[in-house]
């Protein structure tokens, strides 16, 4: 991996009309997932929806993103905050690492205060595996209520 980190990002298709906005901020920020890039420079280099359930596109969009030099690909917050969040999240995980052999994170931007509060409620997140999904996009209050 050279000093320039290529990033995907794979959205949700239920937000498939999202134009990127809260995920471009935080990549800006390094706010969120992106925090790991820290001082890190960055380019996006693929962004795409998952083709709708069950995920179609998951088995074909890292590879075009793979012919565009890409390292990393972010699996989309929409994935960990929808209702309900993607039931297939940890096998695209899987499968993109295993068939591609390429780095997968889960999320992009901070969660937002609205969405956490309803899945909180909801009690979506209690079982320690969705713990350890929404680790790196937990974020503070602060910066939640930012992604509002
Ligand atoms: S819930 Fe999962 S499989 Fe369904 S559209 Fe969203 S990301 Fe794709």
């Amino acid at each position: 991996m050279s000093d320039e980190i290529r990033i995907g990002i794979i959205i949700c298709d239920r937000y498939r009309g999202c134009a990127g906005g809260k995920c471009l901020r935080a990549l800006n920020n390094r706010e969120g997932a992106f925090s790991i890039y820290n001082d890190k420079e960055v380019k996006l280099v693929g962004y795409t929806a998952c083709g709708g359930c069950p995920g179609g596109n998951i088995e074909y969009a890292p590879e075009e993103m793979k012919k565009n030099g890409v390292d990393v690909i972010h699996l989309a917050t929409g994935l960990i905050v929808g209702y309900p969040p993607c039931p297939r999240i940890t096998q695209f995980r899987d499968v993109i690492k295993t068939k591609y052999g390429l780095d997968v994170v889960i999320g992009t931007h901070p969660i937002p205060q609205n969405y956490y509060d309803t899945h909180t409620a909801l009690g979506t997140w209690k079982s320690s595996k969705w713990k350890e999904i929404i680790q790196p996009t937990l974020a503070d209050e602060n910066i939640r209520l930012l992604y509002d």
